[in-house]
């Protein structure tokens, strides 16, 4: 039996294992993937308080190291299933694991949303992509698009425009959610090109993305642009179906919680992107997970 065990080991959930760890509780980390979470993709942070620059693979090495070092564990196994016994949780894992602990923190993040047009999971590593950082040295030289508003297609628009021949940013409004001085320095570059009031609506090509057709949102005007590469921007979904019989999820499938990172299960709390919430970045995770740590270890103390 552990003391806090956390699912995901994103920001949140390392920043968690930290404050447990700290409290003099046991944190046991179950992650998916790999350690990091969305941020680990991120070619550049630049809005963390007191960390001027770092690339998101060092910023989550870093934050994983130290939830390590602290004596915090991490697993590799997917959760699918939480049991709300009072006294304990039990959660179980993909491989038919099953982890007791006495309260939980679900960290899971969010996944990056589709487009949802044809072709594009059979174009995935042949020209679709939805990390930058991971396959931009793929299209070297090449033309490619990146499309989405926010802050995530700003700063891979940027990071492709550095040693990709053109850069189309493709946005379905003309107004973008990402943060002016990424917005400002994109203005600047020569081999990028704004598309604005357009999605994409066709992706061409059979074997490999060749091009992609494009649709205007307000004259309905078709157009066609050849690209090797399209970076699909648009945001992240959450995934938090497997936990709806212990929380309570919004329209979107958020977990419903508020400062304190309660859900409606005594015991087990939420944090990070998973949550519902006005404001989606780094330091606001890493806050979540603090408090959730604390509040878990709280709960912790009064139910021993
Ligand atoms: P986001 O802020 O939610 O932006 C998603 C963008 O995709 C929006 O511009 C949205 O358009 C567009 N979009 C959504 N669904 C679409 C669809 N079906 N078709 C076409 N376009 C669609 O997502 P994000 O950029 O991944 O950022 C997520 C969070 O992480 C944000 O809080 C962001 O600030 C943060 N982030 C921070 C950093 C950093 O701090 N260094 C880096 C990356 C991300 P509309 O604007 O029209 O809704």
């Amino acid at each position: 039996m552990t003391d806090v065990l956390i699912i995901g080991a994103g920001p949140a959930g390392l920043a968690a294992a930290i404050y447990v760890q700290r409290a003099g509780k046991k944190a046991l980390l179950l992650e998916e993937y790999s350690y990091g979470g969305q941020i680990i993709n991120t070619p550049e942070i630049e809005n963390y308080p007191g960390i001027a620059k770092i690339s998101g693979f060092d910023f989550a090495t870093n934050l994983y190291q130290q939830a390590i070092n602290l004596g915090a564990e991490l697993v590799f196994e997917k959760a699918v299933e939480i049991e709300d016994k009072n006294d304990k949780k039990i959660v179980k894992g993909s491989q038919g694991n099953l982890y007791e602990a006495k309260a939980v923190i679900i960290a899971t993040g969010a996944k990056n949303r589709h487009l949802g047009i044809n072709k594009e999971e059979e174009l995935i590593g042949r020209g679709i992509s939805y990390c930058a950082t991971c396959d931009g040295a793929f299209f070297k030289g090449k033309d490619v698009a990146v499309n989405g508003g926010g802050n995530t297609a700003l700063s891979d628009a940027l990071f492709l425009s550095d040693y990709c021949n053109k850069v189309y940013l493709i946005h379905r409004r003309d107004e973008f959610r990402g943060e002016a001085g990424n917005l400002e320095a994109l203005r600047k570059k020569d081999n990028v090109e704004f598309i604005l009031n357009s999605s994409v609506s066709s992706l061409l090509g059979e074997e490999k993305l060749e091009g992609l057709e494009l649709t205007h949102k307000l004259t309905g005007e078709k157009r066609q642009i050849k690209v090797s590469g399209l970076f699909v921007a648009i945001g992240q979904e959450p995934a938090n179906e497997d936990f709806k019989n212990v929380t309570d999820l919004d329209k979107a499938g958020y977990i419903f919680a508020g400062e304190d990172m309660r859900t409606k299960t005594a015991g087990i709390f939420t944090a990070g992107d998973c949550r519902t919430k006005e404001v989606r970045q780094l330091t606001t995770a890493a806050s979540d997970g603090a408090v959730a740590a604390l509040m878990a270890c709280e709960y912790c103390n009064k139910n021993a």
